[in-house]
This record gives C-alpha cells, sequence and structure tokens, in this order.
C-alpha cells in the first residue's frame, strides 16, 4: 500500500472552541443512585446563570491533543538553545521536579502546625545558609516573588533603615545600563531616580558618582556584572563612595551565573543583594511561571527582614514574628516554597565544586561565542565578558536589517532570539547569554548560524527582513494584544 507523505504538525491550531461538537463529552457519568435533586434546592435562583455557559464540547482525546499540539507550536529550553541575555535561560534538571512534586511537599498545608513541618523549614534554612555562603551576605529572606519584587523589599528596607537613622533622603542613584525594574522599584518605593551615564568602557562612571551621591542620596542600585556582561573593576570604590556618603549599595544579582564561586557580592561592600531562583539557580521561569528573587542583607540590616524569620531553636526550626523593625511580611505564607525546593535540589546536587564550574562555563561559553562573532558584528563595550555580551548591529543598520529582523531570522535557524533592544545604552542592541549547560556542538551551531545571517545582510538583506518564515506566526503586532486584549469567545 502506497501512503502519500503528509504534513503532521499544522502551523495553526483552532481554538479548543472551534473543534467542539455538540454533546460530545470527556467522560460518562454512572446513572445516578440517589433521589435525583433540582439545583434550585441548593443554589438560590436569582444566584443561577440566565445564560448556559459556552464550554468547549470535546473528548479527552480532542484535549490531550490540542494541547500537546500547541505545546509543540512553542519553543523551549527543553528542545533549543535559548540564549536570551540578562535572562538566563540555563537547562534546568529533571531532579529539581522530582524533589519539587515529593508528596511530604506537596501535600503541606502553609497553615499546618510548625511541628509537622519541620521538614520544609529545615531545607528553606539550608537554602538560605548556602544563599549566603555564595553571595557573603550576612542573612537571606526567600518571600519576595521575583527580581523586581526583591528589589522593591530591598528598597523599603532601605526606607526603612533611613527612617531608624532619622534621615529623610530621597534619592537612589541606578547607572543607564540598569535593568528597567530598578528604577521602577524605586519609584513604586516613593524614590527619586538619579539616571547615571556610563563611562566609554560601559562601567560606572566614578566622577559621576561621587558628583552625585549626595546627603540626599539613600542608595546606589548597581548591577555587577552590569548589563553588558562587564565586571565593575571598581566596586569597592565605588561601594565606598557610598558608604562615606552615609549611602547604602544595593546589588541587582538577578544574574549571578559568572560570579558562582568566584568572587561574592557581600565581600565588595554591597548591603543588599536580590538573586533569581528563576534565573540562576535553575528553576523554571519564561511563559508567566512563579519565581523567587531571595534578598540577602548585610549585619546591620538583618533586623529589617520580612517576618516570619526562620530560625533554629533546641534541634527544631521555628518561625519567629516577633521583630519589631522589621518591614513586615511581603507575600502571603512564605513565598513560592515549589521554586526554593528545586534551587535547593539543584545547588545540594551541584555541590561547592560544581557551583563554582557553573561561574567558569558560563564565561567560558559567553567568551567563546563573542570571540567567534566579533569579526562579523559591532560589540561595543569590553574586550573581555562575563556571563554574556552585548552586539550592536548598527553595522547591519545600514543595510537596512534590525536586531529585530536578525533576531526573527534565528527563529528559522531553530535558535531562540537573543534579548533584543537593551541595555537601552547599545544601538541596535542584541544580548546573548549562553550560560554554562550548552555544549560546544550547539554554541558553534548558533555561531554558525549567526555568521550566515551576517553574510546574507551583505549580499541579500531582504532575506533577513521578512523572517521568521518556519514558525507558526510570523510577525505578531507586538502591542497589539496588550493594548487591545479580545478575550472573549463569542460564538459565531
Ligand atoms: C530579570 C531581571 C530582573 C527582574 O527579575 P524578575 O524576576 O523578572 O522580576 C532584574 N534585573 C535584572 C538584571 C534581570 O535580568
Amino acid at each position: 500500500m502506497m501512503i502519500k507523505e503528509t504534513k503532521i504538525m499544522n502551523k495553526t491550531e483552532p481554538l479548543i472552541f472551534e473543534i467542539s461538537s455538540p454533546g460530545r463529552r470527556g467522560f460518562t457519568l454512572p446513572a445516578c443512585d440517589v433521589p435525583e435533586k433540582s439545583i434550585t434546592s441548593f443554589i438560590p435562583q436569582n444566584m443561577l446563570r440566565k445564560l448556559e455557559a459556552i464550554l468547549p464540547e470535546v473528548s479527552e482525546i480532542d484535549v490531550v491533543r490540542h494541547f500537546t499540539r500547541l505545546s509543540q507550536m512553542n519553543y523551549c529550553v527543553d528542545t533549543n538553545f535559548y540564549p536570551l541575555g540578562s535572562c538566563t535561560m540555563k537547562y534546568n534538571p529533571k531532579v529539581n521536579e522530582e524533589s519539587a512534586r515529593l508528596e511530604g511537599f506537596t501535600n503541606l498545608h502553609p497553615y499546618q502546625p510548625v511541628e509537622q513541618c519541620q521538614g520544609i523549614l529545615k531545607l528553606l534554612y539550608n537554602l538560605e545558609q548556602i544563599l549566603k555562603d555564595i553571595s557573603g551576605m550576612s542573612a537571606f529572606t526567600l518571600q519576595p516573588a521575583a527580581g523586581a519584587h526583591g528589589e522593591l523589599t530591598g528598597m523599603l528596607i532601605i526606607r526603612a533603615y533611613m527612617e531608624k537613622q532619622g534621615e529623610t533622603r530621597h534619592k537612589i542613584i541606578i547607572p543607564d545600563s540598569a535593568h528597567g525594574t530598578n528604577p521602577a522599584s524605586a519609584a513604586l518605593c516613593g524614590y527619586e531616580v538619579e539616571s547615571i551615564q556610563s563611562n566609554a568602557s560601559g562601567l560606572v562612571d566614578i566622577k559621576k558618582l561621587k558628583d552625585s551621591f549626595t546627603r540626599d542620596t539613600a542608595a546606589l542600585m548597581i548591577t555587577n556584572p552590569n548589563t553588558l556582561g562587564l565586571f565593575e573593576k571598581d566596586i569597592l570604590q565605588i561601594c565606598k563612595i557610598a558608604h562615606d556618603a552615609g549611602g547604602l549599595v544595593y546589588c541587582d544579582g538577578a544574574n549571578i551565573n559568572a560570579l558562582l564561586g568566584m568572587a561574592r557580592p557581600g565581600d565588595m561592600g554591597v548591603d543588599i543583594l536580590h538573586l533569581n531562583l528563576h534565573k540562576t539557580f535553575s528553576t523554571p521561569h519564561g511563559g508567566g511561571g512563579p519565581g523567587a528573587g531571595p534578598i540577602g542583607v548585610s549585619e546591620k540590616l538583618k533586623q529589617f527582614l520580612p517576618v516570619p524569620r526562620i530560625e533554629p531553636k533546641d534541634n527544631t526550626y521555628v518561625l519567629n514574628h516577633n521583630c519589631p523593625n522589621s518591614i513586615g511580611r511581603v507575600r502571603a505564607f512564605y513565598g513560592h516554597v515549589g521554586m526554593m525546593i528545586r534551587a535547593y535540589t539543584y545547588l545540594l546536587s551541584l555541590g561547592k565544586e560544581g557551583i563554582c564550574k557553573v561561574g567558569e562555563f558560563a564565561v567560558l561559553n559567553a567568551n567563546y561565542l563573542r570571540h567567534k562573532l566579533e569579526k562579523y558584528y559591532d560589540i561595543p563595550y569590553g574586550k573581555i565578558c562575563m556571563h554574556e555580551f552585548v552586539i550592536s548591529a548598527k553595522r547591519q543598520k545600514k543595510k537596512d536589517v534590525s536586531a529585530l529582523d536578525i533576531a526573527k531570522k534565528l527563529l528559522d535557524y531553530g535558535f531562540y532570539a537573543p534579548t533584543i533592544y537593551f541595555p537601552l545604552i547599545v544601538e541596535e542592541a542584541v544580548m546573548i547569554e549562553p550560560t554554562e549547560t550548552e555544549s560546544r556542538e550547539t554554541l558553534d551551531a548558533f555561531a554558525t548560524a549567526m555568521i550566515k545571517i551576517a553574510a546574507d545582510i551583505e549580499q541579500q538583506p531582504e532575506v533577513i527582513q521578512k523572517t521568521p518564515k518556519t514558525t507558526p506566526i510570523s510577525r505578531p503586532d507586538e502591542v497589539k494584544a496588550a493594548r487591545e486584549p479580545n478575550l472573549r469567545w463569542e460564538k459565531a
């Protein structure tokens, strides 16, 4: 029998409502064996819906196939390379998932008495200790639900500290290369944000910092390595300038891959640091899933950390709510505990030696790629990078091909697009972070695609401009869904 080749994967998938067929069900109930009662005997008439709910009528296999097909139209770190700068899309080992799904954890309830939750409290406490070791900070809270939430928590702590000192400082200084959440968190906390321009090497301009850091300044908010992938080599002097002026130093450690096992922000003089478990510590993110942005503080700021504090006491763990200077809770219960279990598993399975290798290989991989690409693209800042580097597509722009076009073309080659147009101080920025989990073969394949794109831009730029061609959707309107969301299904 001849079988014709058919295309299995559709480029489009109908809505689940569109595959609905009247009366089709995913289950059948046995005949009722108790006397039937009208629904109005349970729910008052006025609370019953007037129109029947519009629900898809589908079988189980319809549901399974629909959502499996949808999932295959997506892109993920489990299928391909994901060099999204500043986001650290590293591979998340599956053992993390197994731990998080252990019944002893999944069946816990946050209102359960502390005596019955000793295991998870010990895990959370131990995780805090490891993060302290890695970062050099004096104490941690795991409560913040994301990096930006960690920043806000940090800002609240800075405010509480200043108030306790009787100070009314109202300004936070932030370098112009910072992640957008930095100024947003400071402003949300009522601070005035002063942006300082980076110097020609892409680092904090010491002179500008000295001039700007006055008695009105509560803190400097710095990212190290910064978003250009460069290490702030003057960090000791930078912290001294802030401290000498009576201020604090907040460090954005969302992407701390490069420092793991190499250097510790606490030793550099940083007063508050946030870490993103969902970037550096291998808990999955993307698609709006939960995050976790623990913050570490120096000794003098410990008293302001959110409550409850998890503390060891006579071979057990207790929750201490009695912290008079605490800024209070920042999250219901203890934050996103599932992410903490994953991060803890990751850290234990790597061990101290493995953690040091993360830093080494993250930096090695980024420099390997940077070196392969530097002949074909402009790399405006830095010769040696840390965990990521930023290309400028301004040379390509002259041929009418933008950073966006390059990112889109990469999708056709099976790679996720790097971060583009960030940091803002690089024209036509393409920010690449390979992470330590990728093999040399993968890095070579990516470099080959990037070099081919550069060559095509020289010879036939139109080939790059109208891409991607192989993805289910080519170029959606990037703001329409946010500006005019249409979340209703109406029967045609
Ligand atoms: C991701 C990131 C943040 C924000 O973290 P979220 O968890 O997305 O809120 C802050 N700063 C830097 C440098 C980041 O990369």
